[in-house]
């Protein structure tokens, strides 16, 4: 559907590919690293656009913000207050996602959902930040079907959190190169996917 965004994931991908990409049509890429991301942006400009999304320090908020259209993984307040001042200080209302840790792993980062409503109603007093909706990364599996209650999970807290404040919260960031199919039956509006498209990164 016209509804989902594809996001090419470029992590460690160099300039060369990824203007390859943009020859081919594509016009939004997420980069994970501020420092690469910050390289890529000067070399290659704004025809396109950029999402941070990985996980990000507060101390990288200034950064992050000055770099990119939307920040897929804010998952504490602490994060989402650098992002808000350092929004005012350019002037700019930056959009987030809120990012959900739906299984609980350790190695990953994310609020829990019981967690999520208490910590969206703090950031959406933040002004210079709009949360446009939340996003998930599920465990590995090396059977997307398995990844399904997950996404299906990421919808059905929107849908609850959309009652509870009122916000549309229209985007569902979920879905990557081996199950970004079943996360758009389940309703992501952007798939983050790099090795599908750029090759193993080795
Ligand atoms: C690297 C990365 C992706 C892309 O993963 P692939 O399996 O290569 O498609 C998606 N989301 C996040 C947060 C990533 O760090």
């Amino acid at each position: 559907p016209a509804s989902v965004r594809l996001v090419a994931v470029s992590k460690t991908v160099d300039l060369e590919r990824i203007q390859a990409a943009v020859d081919a049509g594509q016009d939004l890429f997420g980069e994970n690293y501020i420092q690469e991301a910050r390289e890529k942006i000067a070399g290659l400009g704004r025809p396109v656009s950029w999402h941070l999304v990985g996980s990000l320090q507060s101390n990288k908020a200034r950064e992050a913000v000055a770099l990119f259209d939307l920040i897929h993984a804010v998952d504490r307040l602490k994060l989402a207050r650098a992002l808000d001042a350092a929004a005012a200080r350019l002037g700019k209302v930056q959009d987030v996602l809120i990012q959900v840790n739906q299984a609980g792993e350790t190695t990953k980062s994310g609020v829990e959902p019981a967690a999520a409503g208490a910590l969206l109603q703090e950031v959406t007093r933040l002004p210079h930040l709009k949360v446009v909706g939340l996003m998930t990364m599920p465990p590995w599996f090396p059977d997307p079907e398995a990844a399904r209650p997950y996404f299906q999970a990421l919808r059905a807290l929107r849908d609850h959190l959309r009652g509870l404040t009122g916000l549309p919260l229209t985007e569902l960031s979920m879905g990557m190169s081996g199950d970004f199919a079943v996360a758009v039956e389940e309703g992501a509006t952007l798939v983050r996917v790099g090795t599908a498209i750029f090759g193993s990164r080795g």
